[in-house]
């Protein structure tokens, strides 16, 4: 049991050693999956943009098809105007006349409203764009400051990981789960040394008794305040 205790001690040092390195990369790698994630939103709506500006495009040729035969009909009413000879074929043809001209005022309002959509579109995509160039200089800066960081920390964070699979080889299935559940529950720190009569993990005061006992090691005692394994560390 002995051997078991101080293998869970070396773990709880590698991986608070562990634990320090992560947080010298401090808030950077949650920055950079935010900027991450917030450049592909927008990226994605600058192509849903484009795409509605393409189809904008397609409508107003066809609107404009669609007004050059209208007028082409239009001329042929117009025509036909001269040569009637009766009041009611003068009737029926103006009022053909009617039509087809609201009818292509109709197709001139729709190729106005997609040409301001469109403009509409370009601004926000404009928009988009800087807010897009500044993010992705953000993410540079972010970048080069991690890889920075990194450089610093990998080699013993290797070093460590190396070791930390050793030890964790050496554990029995059931205490490596225990240990790392209380680890996952107590901010990281699943394994406590008793310190002046208290643990380490929560101050708590420990019984007499007990400390006797965690001293001779010879099962698992864990802290009845916090849940931590309790370890008695000589000087
Ligand atoms: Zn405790």
């Amino acid at each position: 049991m002995k051997s078991v205790l101080s293998n869970l001690i070396k773990l709880q040092q590698i991986d608070t050693r562990l634990d320090q390195l992560v947080l010298q990369k401090g808030d950077l790698p949650a920055m950079i999956e935010r900027i991450e994630e917030d450049l592909k939103e927008k990226q994605d709506r600058i192509a849903e943009l484009n795409a509605q500006i393409e189809k904008l495009k397609h409508d107003r040729k066809m609107f404009e098809v669609e007004i050059e035969a209208s007028k082409a009909q239009l001329k042929k009413y117009e025509d036909q105007l001269f040569q009637v000879k009766t009041n009611k074929e003068y009737d029926a043809i103006s009022t053909e006349i009617e039509n087809k001209k609201i009818e292509i005022e109709d197709l001139e309002n729709k190729v106005m409203q997609t040409l301001e959509d469109e403009e509409q579109f370009v601004n926000e995509i404009k928009e988009l764009e800087e807010e897009t160039a500044r993010l992705e200089e953000q993410l540079k800066e972010y970048q080069k400051e991690l890889k920075e960081i990194e450089q610093q920390t990998s080699e013993e964070e290797q070093q460590l990981l190396k070791e930390r699979h050793v030890v964790e080889q050496t554990i029995e299935e059931r205490f490596l789960r225990q240990y790392n559940r209380i680890r996952k529950a107590k901010g990281g720190v699943a394994v406590a040394a008793v310190q002046r009569g208290s643990c380490g993990g929560c101050f708590s005061v420990i019984p007499p008794q007990k400390i006797v006992e965690i001293r001779e090691s010879n099962r698992i005692y864990t802290c009845e305040h916090c849940g931590r394994i309790l370890v008695w560390v000589e000087d």
